[in-house]
């Protein structure tokens, strides 16, 4: 268990967190309890690569090798690769994962459920965390309390699919696309699967209070 003094610290939402007091959390053992999703999800990207002008699956692992990357932080999922963020993926963020796919790949739901909130009006991004609220992204909420969220996504893809808060969509159907906004140096995906937690008198964040949850997605 953490020490109990970071429960009196106040926890914005990620977009704008401090990013020292998340590694301070991130020590909690509650993030590392394993707990898996109870819902079945697809993957959020399209299964057949999408021409997005000079990008295919195969420029998708060279993107990450210009990018420099660590090749220790990059790994598979779902035939995508993908890279550990190990400053950012911490506590709450755990179980987030970071498809490298090209700006302007479509986004899936990854199960059908309710759009709870999102914003797509931002247009800048950068390496720094004062881009932070600068990110574009959507939730949608499914059964079990737990909440699908994609992040990095490009102005106006949300509201060009005529989504509105409160709509239901179905899983599989476009939501959005990728084109960096917020605090991000490369082409990506940020997506996680999480469960609000209010109930658990463990979690210390004040606030929202919520969990990433590991999870296996389905075959397309
Ligand atoms: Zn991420």
């Amino acid at each position: 268990m953490m020490p109990l003094r970071h429960t009196q610290q106040t926890l914005r939402w990620f977009r704008s967190q401090n990013m020292e007091e998340l590694q301070l959390i991130a020590q909690h053992s509650l993030w590392h309890d394993g707990e898996k999703s109870r819902g079945q999800y697809l993957c959020p990207i399209p299964a057949t690569p999408w021409k997005a002008g000079r990008w295919s699956l195969r420029s998708w692992k060279n993107f990450a090798q210009v990018k420099n990357i660590p090749e220790d932080q990059l790994y598979e999922c779902h035939g995508i690769w993908c890279a550990r963020s190990p400053q950012s993926h911490v506590g709450p963020y755990l179980h987030a994962i970071d498809f490298l796919i090209p700006d302007g790949t479509p986004i899936l739901a990854a199960q059908s459920g309710s759009v709870e909130r999102f914003s797509d009006e931002n247009n800048v991004w950068g390496d720094d965390p004062e881009f932070r609220d600068s990110v574009n992204f959507i939730d949608i909420r499914h059964a079990f309390g737990e909440v699908t969220e994609y992040c990095h996504l490009k102005k106006g893809s949300i509201r060009a699919r005529g989504i509105k808060v409160g709509d239901f969509v179905k899983c599989g159907q476009i939501i959005g696309e990728t084109g960096k906004t917020g605090w991000t140096d490369r082409d990506h995906l940020h997506f996680i699967v999480f469960r609000d937690d209010e109930g658990n008198p463990d979690n210390p964040l004040q606030g929202r209070k919520f969990k990433s949850l590991s999870i296996r997605f389905l075959s397309h």
